[in-house]
């Protein structure tokens, strides 16, 4: 495929593997994420960030159980039609944009990511993707 029709679901396919859904501290989330997780999982706002939240760097993050995931990753992700933008737009983050390398960093834990194509059609693709083009398919 001629790089100048790479699409970003073309650089990207989520294999489903959970890894990104691992490890304390990543997935911050607002105060508009906290109304609408707890109201899909039927609970008030303050029961949600006391039961399902802890704190890093002084702000909410989605809590993780004992065994290193995400509260909400079970087998898939339970809260996949309200959860927060960071999990929404992974691996198309502006990170991407100002260091590519950081696609690269990414891809040793993603193996959706495909590292294959030069760094140029990667950020087109990502830039494609955060401005609502193509995006992936998970
Ligand atoms: S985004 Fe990547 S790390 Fe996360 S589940 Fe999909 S393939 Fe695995
Ligand atoms: S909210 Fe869903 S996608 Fe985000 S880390 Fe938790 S389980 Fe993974």
């Amino acid at each position: 495929m001629p790089y100048k029709k790479v699409r970003p679901k073309d650089i990207f396919k989520c294999q489903k593997c959970g890894e990104c859904c691992k490890g304390f501290g990543g997935t911050f989330v607002t105060e508009e994420n906290i109304r609408e997780i707890a109201g899909y999982i039927h609970v008030d706002a303050e029961t949600f960030v006391r039961d399902y939240c802890q704190i890093s760097g002084g702000r909410p993050v989605l809590a993780v159980d004992e065994s290193g995931w995400c509260v909400f990753f079970k087998e898939v992700c339970t809260i996949h039609p309200v959860k927060p933008a960071m999990c929404k737009a992974w691996p198309f983050i502006k990170a991407v944009l100002i260091d590519v390398n950081n696609w690269h960093i990414m891809a040793g834990a993603c193996m959706g990511i495909r590292t294959d194509l030069p760094d140029d059609v990667v950020r087109g693709c990502v830039r494609k993707a955060m401005e609502g083009e193509g995006k992936k398919e998970s």
